[in-house]
């Protein structure tokens, strides 16, 4: 499974980095790659700090219905309140099923692959540094996603 991973409240690089660990604790499941830390600005609502995004690579047994949930937990334990939360709003941690392996979902809570990963560099370029190779289910090979949507601005951050 693929995870993107996000945050722009409560130090997000704090915040990435326990997720990385909390990814590689969760039962049956391995954190096999995980990318560099680059910093993006918001989408939707542009009165909220920058975000810093990255992607994990997960070798795992859980069905993905109890992967989804885990991740749910792991947001829930940095402090998100999704009941709360507006949509694309400022967030300690969002974590998103990218997707799992050849996977196709239409069902309600859960779609994969995920939507929207063709237009979000923040997901195209750290994808690209652990699996140039990688043809996402449905999708054109990611070399040729992110060749016609560029940087966008996105920063690698030290
Ligand atoms: P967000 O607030 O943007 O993190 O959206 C979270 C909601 O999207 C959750 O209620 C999930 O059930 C739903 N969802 C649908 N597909 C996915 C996916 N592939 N990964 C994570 N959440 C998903």
């Amino acid at each position: 499974a693929w995870i993107g991973l996000g945050s722009n409240l409560d130090d997000p690089v704090a915040q990435l980095e326990r997720a990385f660990i909390a990814l590689g604790e969760l039962p049956d499941t391995r954190l096999y790659l995980r990318s560099s830390l680059y910093r993006n600005p918001p989408m939707g609502p542009q009165d909220q700090p920058d975000f810093v995004n990255a992607v994990a690579g997960l070798l795992t047994r859980l069905p993905v219905r109890e992967l989804l949930d885990a991740l749910q937990a792991v947001e829930r334990a940095a402090g998100r309140d999704r009941a709360q939360s507006q949509r694309w709003g400022p967030r300690p941690l969002d974590l998103d099923i990218l997707c799992f392996g050849q996977l196709r979902i239409e069902e309600p809570g859960l779609h994969l692959p995920h939507p929207g990963i063709a237009e979000r560099n923040f997901v195209l370029l750290p994808l690209l540094e652990l699996a140039p190779g990688l043809q996402i289910p449905g999708l054109a090979p990611l070399l040729g996603l992110v060749a016609r949507l560029g940087d966008g601005g996105l920063e690698p951050l030290e």
